[in-house]
């Protein structure tokens, strides 16, 4: 087999190898600002911002920032939905030399807590409903200033008609006392200077973010991004996605900014191109099939379960989706019914790609426009190199042989956030293990079979949780499915489906049992079935396998 046999499958547009400025990720705006200074940079429920406005705000958060006390390095946390603001103080931060910390706004007290005294972060920027669980967690960390906004402050309808809707949403408005920890987004914004501030960073050395991940199974750590690791992974989509049209695109912006995936395809790919990022602060499936018919979006990066609520969506049918240009689906496996099906509704490309916080966070994906490989995640992105390796010895595998993914490249990580014990398990010689199962075919496609802690050991035989949810997922009356294994007292673990039936379909154990046992060895069939109304995702839309199997602790077993 030729060394990186992947190279052959490039087409002739994607160089193998990309240059990366050593430069602030800020420079994305800057630049995209001075060339398009008129084009649209974000379309907010029908509020649009062009380039030129985005750029004078993010230059006035940047000149708020040092007149609160912040130094180049230090932490500054955003706990926003996708909205104007959230790409203000992302943009601003960076431009004054600060780290930002990406915070989920659904963190309850106790998570923030932990991510705000963990990364030192001595400001937030935060929306006014969740100013009392950012009180709480001040009183408990480094923080010391709270930016206070409101996702109506950019909403394109009168004070008063938005005053009337707050009140009959919430019963009455929030009231904010404004001190001198308490400050409001609006008002620094006002009395700010505008002027030119991006601070010069030393891309490959300097932070840019300090993103969390890994919380389901216990604490999150912080994974450290340069600027080059995040200009890098920007770069290298640009190439992949080469007939990305500058100043032309629109972006569907659904997946969170909070969440690495987000940013990189959605912030900072969506804004170096300076395309439009037609911002969707929470995935509804009604309200981003009404965005993309009528803001004809081009692309639309997203994960599985997105694309999953769109083909199912009983009036698909009546939306013309036909702008789509293309999709990189990322963050879990992608069905293949979803992607033929995808495709037939909107005449656009939908690719599988992979990637992990740790690396940016892409690494992987398929050809776009040119020959992909259905049920792998493609080849390994420019200047990447990847192989499988034994686990725990970190040999190189026999090809075709299942086992760890290790991954190397310009986007890869400098480490964990003071945890260097943590770092020296995960990165060898520049090598990133994955924490992936896997495996390479002799033309160089990788194929993730599972999470190495979601193998499911059932009475000696392993069993990869995703084959058996791609089984599932093709019945007919399934929309979604989820397995892991659950304790069992003879086989250790035992394998459980969890299923979401289709509105009115009626399938029930034994028929799913029956279907499994057509396609599957025996001992991978699930042995347990339970029926859901929904599963529990994370906001990038990832099912928490974890947090299934936590809620059957002390459930009796049905079989
Ligand atoms: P995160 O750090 O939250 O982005 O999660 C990264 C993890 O998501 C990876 O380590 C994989 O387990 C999973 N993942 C991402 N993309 C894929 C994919 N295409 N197929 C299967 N798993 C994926």
């Amino acid at each position: 087999m030729p060394d990186r046999p992947w190279l052959q499958e490039y087409p002739a547009e994607v160089p193998p190898t990309c240059a990366y400025p050593n430069r602030n990720v800020a420079h994305f705006l800057t630049d995209s600002a001075l060339k398009h200074p008129k084009g649209i940079a974000l379309d907010f429920l029908g509020k649009r911002i062009s380039y030129r406005s985005l750029l004078a705000a993010a230059r006035r958060f940047a000149n708020v920032l040092p007149k609160l006390g912040i130094r180049r390095g230090d932490r500054v946390a955003i706990m926003l939905p996708n909205c104007p603001q959230a790409v203000i103080a992302y943009y601003g931060s960076l431009m004054a030399g600060a780290v930002v910390v990406m915070t989920n706004p659904l963190y309850m007290p106790r998570e923030l807590e932990h991510q705000m005294k963990d990364s030192g972060a001595r400001l937030i920027v935060a929306l006014d409903q969740l100013l009392g669980r950012v009180r709480e967690a001040m009183e408990k960390s480094s923080l010391e200033k709270i930016i206070v906004t409101s996702i109506q402050d950019y909403l394109p309808f009168p004070k008063n008609v938005l005053f009337a809707l707050k009140q009959k949403k919430d019963g009455k408005a929030v009231r904010i006392v404004y001190d001198d920890k308490v400050l409001s987004f609006r008002k620094l914004l006002k009395e700010a200077p505008d002027d030119p501030t991006d601070m010069e960073v030393d891309a490959e050395n300097d932070l840019a973010l300090i993103q969390y991940t890994g919380g389901t199974t216990g604490l999150a750590k912080g994974v450290m991004l340069t600027h080059r690791n995040l200009i890098a992974n920007t770069v290298q989509s640009r190439a992949w996605c080469y007939k990305t049209e500058e100043a032309k695109e629109r972006y569907l912006a659904a997946l969170p900014f909070f969440h690495v995936f987000g940013l990189t395809c959605l912030l900072h790919l969506g804004i170096y191109t300076a395309g439009t990022l037609l911002l969707v602060p929470r995935f509804e499936v009604n309200q981003v099939l009404r965005t993309i018919r009528r803001k004809r979006a081009t692309v639309f990066p997203g994960a599985p379960t997105m694309y999953i609520a769109i083909i199912n969506h009983p009036k698909v049918g009546d939306y013309d989706l036909s702008s789509i240009n293309y999709c990189i689906s990322g963050a879990a496996p992608l069905p293949q019914h979803v992607q033929t099906r995808f495709e037939e509704l909107t005449g656009g490309r939908l690719i599988e790609g992979y990637g992990l916080t740790e690396a940016s966070p892409v690494t992987h994906a398929n050809n776009i426009w040119g020959r992909r490989k259905n049920g792998t995640i493609g080849i390994p992105f420019p200047d990447t190199d990847a192989k499988i390796v034994v686990p725990e010895t970190f040999e190189d595998a026999a090809p075709g042989e299942i086992g760890e993914l290790a991954v190397k490249g310009p986007q890869v990580m400098r480490g964990y956030w003071n945890r260097p014990g943590e770092t020296e398990r995960v990165l060898r010689d520049g090598w990133l293990l994955t924490g992936d199962l896997g495996r390479m075919d002799e033309e160089g496609y990788f194929a993730i079979l599972d999470r190495r802690k979601d193998l499911i050991l059932a009475g000696g035989y392993n069993v990869y949780p995703r084959e058996v949810e791609e089984v599932l997922f093709e019945h007919p009356d399934v929309e979604e499915a989820a397995v892991a294994g659950v304790v069992d007292p003879y086989r250790g673990e035992t394998v459980k489906a969890y299923i979401v039936l289709k509105p009115g379909a009626a399938a029930g154990e034994a028929e799913l049992k029956a279907w499994c046992k057509e396609k599957l060895a025996a001992y991978k069939v699930p042995k347990i079935y339970e029926f859901r109304e929904a599963l529990p995702k994370t906001m990038a839309g990832k099912v928490l396998r974890r947090k299934l199997i936590e809620e059957d602790d002390g459930r009796p077993m049905s079989s």
